[in-house]
């Protein structure tokens, strides 16, 4: 037998980028924003990660949200390893299907569920819906929240508030965004002139029920409530993306943090990370009205050849059939301990910072005022932020590459990660501290 050659990241970084732009399958697993080789993760169990150069890390992604549970929980993978085994994919109308539909109806205000692959494909779908519903064509969103690559919504804001976007990115046709406004975060002011000037055109307005895409930035009491009767008085449909949220911010995600208590619910809702259980599953459902415009019921159309994977709908309903409210006082218990941590190590070696947070979800600012939106967010000390990062790192703990996320935390986070990750923070922080523009 010849001799493998040697795994270790860098190698494998250089020839990922022979084949692959950048050397990833998404931007922000290249550490441009903190400079560095990404480390190549050979695999994972609980809230551990382990690279092909034989390093362990405490996780603190959780595959950017989707392992609510923890990596390889050992009844998701039975679960998944005897749905393997009865074949991967028919295409057509499976169990597990209608079984983790039934679980997204029995948990959220949807009324009917339509499964897609991808969170992107998620929101996309909704937003024609939305517009096949209404008749009009004008999408309301908000910056700095994310709702997937879908061209409309990688807008920019125009020149003014109530003017329609640009092209966030090139290839992104500016008539892809013409019908797309975008306002800042948590600002009604924003959003009544908005609806004032363009309300009978409105079709959606999507924002994330709480957004995490920024960083964590709650919305203010009663933001989301007054969206959905801004919408309702206009006649527009209010769509909340909990790609991210949904079942990770609470036991019924987002929602749970504000609607379910204020006695609202959203038109449409999107999810998509935790109810795939780590495989490629998403959702979007809503209002039984609304989702009977769908094909074959109705005249939209949307379809998807794996939509409804029975393998990768198995993983996801064996993940929120085990996600109790005991893991979501877990993941609470587990948030509360690292906030802490940071705050003592950030408060003792003087690095500017604010924890914002939203059920189980939270965020690490380097900055020391509130973060209300976008342009608040972009104020962060990036490059103390990357001196962190790689102190972490190289403590053992693998923290988001980029300032603007959430840090995801599992069940499986136990007394020994959580007593990793405290050990490593006092001497990063005085790395960021000796980084940073506060220094
Ligand atoms: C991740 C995310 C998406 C996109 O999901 P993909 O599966 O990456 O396409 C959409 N909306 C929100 C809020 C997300 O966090």
């Amino acid at each position: 037998m010849p001799q493998r050659p040697p795994l270790d990241s860098a190698t494998l970084f250089e020839r990922a980028q022979a084949v692959t732009p950048g050397g990833v399958n998404s931007p922000v697993r290249a550490f441009n924003a903190v400079g560095g080789t990404p480390r190549f993760i050979r695999s994972a169990s609980g809230a551990w990660l382990t690279d092909v150069d034989g390093n362990d890390y405490v996780d603190l992604i959780c595959s950017w949200g989707p392992m609510l549970l923890g990596h390889a929980h050992p009844e998701v993978i039975a679960a998944v390893q005897e749905a393997v085994a009865r074949g991967t994919s028919y295409g057509t109308p499976t169990v597990p299907e209608v079984e983790l539909a039934e679980e997204i109806v029995r948990r959220t205000p949807v009324e009917r569920v339509r499964f897609v692959s991808s969170g992107t494909e998620a929101t996309m779908s909704a937003i024609r819906l939305a517009r096949g519903f209404t008749g009009r064509d004008v999408i309301v969103k908000f910056a700095g929240c994310y709702h997937g690559h879908v061209d409309s919504l990688l807008a920019s804001a125009g020149s003014g508030l109530a003017t329609f976007a640009v092209p966030g990115t090139p290839g992104v046709p500016a008539s892809s965004t013409d019908l797309t406004l975008v306002l800042p975060y948590n600002d009604r002011a924003a959003v009544t002139a908005a609806f004032a000037e363009h309300g009978p055109r409105i079709a959606a307005l999507i924002t994330e029920a709480t957004p995490g895409n920024m960083g964590v930035v709650p919305p203010e009491p009663g933001f989301n409530a007054f969206l959905a009767q801004t919408c309702r008085d206009a006649g527009a449909l209010f769509i909340s993306d909990e790609v991210m949220t949904g079942f990770r911010a609470s036991a019924q995600g987002g929602w749970g943090l504000d609607g379910a208590v204020e006695g609202w619910a959203p038109d449409l809702m999107t999810f998509g990370k935790v109810m795939g259980g780590g495989f490629p599953a998403a959702a979007f459902g809503g209002r039984a009205d609304i989702m009977r415009h769908l094909a074959p019921e109705g005249a939209v159309y949307q379809a998807g050849t794996l939509s409804g994977n029975p393998v990768a709908t198995t993983a996801g309903l064996a993940t929120l059939r085990l996600a109790t409210d005991d893991v979501y006082a877990h993941l609470t218990a587990t948030a509360d301990a690292l906030k802490a941590g940071v705050t003592d190590a950030f408060t003792a070696a003087g690095v500017a910072h604010r924890i914002q947070s939203a059920g189980t979800m939270f965020s690490v600012f380097f900055r020391d005022a509130e973060v209300r939106n976008f342009a608040d967010a972009s104020e962060q000390d990036e490059k103390a932020y990357a001196a962190f990062f790689h102190a972490m790192l190289e403590a053992g703990v693998y923290l988001p590459p980029s300032a603007y996320e959430s840090w995801f935390v599992s069940a499986a986070h136990d007394d020994r990660a959580v007593q990793t990750v405290l050990d490593a923070l006092p001497s990063a922080a005085r790395a960021a501290a000796s980084a940073g523009g506060n220094a």
